[in-house]
């Protein structure tokens, strides 16, 4: 069944200035978020995830903007919003949960103070007492045990984990349309992260929320997407369900990153990394940017971009091999 969309990104050109020059690091980007959907965002470090999350968020540092494209929430195009209206969109429809929640906890600040002042300044009409029950009711969903205490503690305070569960009740308490996580469980030992992954898609389904999943780690994409898609060096080279990324992947470089993990199902626990590493953006490659790393590389992978063919019903990929593609 066709679900609403909430974010619609289309053919985004992000780019950095370095040295007095421009340097596209997204090229052309489109993918949508649907409400109750997770889509994971995968590739090496480098490949664009983080500049996409930043772009959407509109907080690129300063050497860095959108120059084309469109980002649409709820219908609403962001691009070319006044800060102050970004702000009021981030602070009530976007809820972002970051691999290290101090850098949006405030350290001098208790739980309890950040919690219902985002409370109050969502719902006007709340009180201070309303706003403290509401903040230890949230604490209390997301199994943070002891609430009463946590609230009068400072974040420096928290371990990692309990760190991560207050941001996901500062979020929940929100009630946003689009969750941005960008690495939230990179930090955190396996148990935790396993924890930290359940209370995400409680969350997606309890607020008819759409999320947006970075990581580079793809058991934990196994575990958290409905769909995937694939970047490298700012490109999307591949988009499919999980099902179709995990059982019949497309692309080379998509199996590459399959064969750099161990695989435990089937005691193959033998690790493959890709050789060589991502283009520099001062130096972009010429053609399929993976061509340099691409053990099944063939003449015009040099020279032609590889279009994005979908080779089954909502499984696309970027390689001149696929959809009957030949030299
Ligand atoms: Fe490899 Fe060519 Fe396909 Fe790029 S287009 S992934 S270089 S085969």
């Amino acid at each position: 069944m066709p679900q609403t969309k909430v974010l619609q990104v289309n053919n985004l050109v992000t780019a950095f200035r370095i040295n007095k020059q421009e340097y596209p690091v997204l090229n052309g980007i489109s993918f949508d978020v649907a409400q109750n959907e997770t889509l994971c965002v995968v590739g090496e470090s480098g490949c664009g995830k983080s500049v996409m999350t930043l772009s959407v968020m509109q907080l690129l540092p300063a050497n860095g903007s959108v120059k084309s494209g469109s980002i649409k929430l709820d219908g609403q195009e962001l691009l070319g919003l006044r800060e102050n209206e970004m702000g009021q969109i981030r602070g009530n429809k976007m809820g972002m949960i970051f691999q290290e929640p101090m850098t949006c906890l405030n350290p001098l600040l208790t739980i309890g103070y950040q919690m219902t002042e985002g409370l109050r300044r969502h719902d006007k009409g709340l009180s201070k007492k309303e706003a403290e029950a509401a903040a230890l009711s949230y604490l209390n969903q997301v199994g943070v045990s002891n609430p009463e205490a946590r609230l009068r503690q400072y974040p420096f305070q928290l371990s990692g984990g309990l760190r991560q569960r207050v941001m996901i009740a500062m979020m929940m308490s929100m009630r946003p349309r689009l969750l941005i996580a960008d690495e939230p469980t990179t930090a955190l030992d396996v148990t935790i992260q396993k924890q930290v992954l359940l209370l995400l898609a409680k969350l997606k389904r309890t607020m008819n929320a759409g999320i947006l999943f970075i990581t580079h780690d793809l058991g934990v994409v196994a575990e958290i997407a409905d769909r995937v898609i694939v970047l490298y060096a700012g490109r999307k080279v591949e988009e499919g369900t999980v099902r179709q990324i995990f059982e019949n992947p497309q692309h080379p470089y998509t199996r590459g990153l399959m064969a750099a993990v161990p695989n435990i199902a089937e005691d193959t626990f033998e690790i493959r990394p890709i050789p060589g590493s991502l283009p520099n953006i001062m130096e972009p490659v010429g053609g399929c940017s993976f061509h340099p790393r691409c053990k099944e590389a063939i003449a015009r992978c040099k020279s032609v971009i590889p279009p994005l063919i979908e080779t089954s019903p909502g499984h696309m990929a970027a390689c001149h091999l696929v959809g009957g593609q030949t030299a």
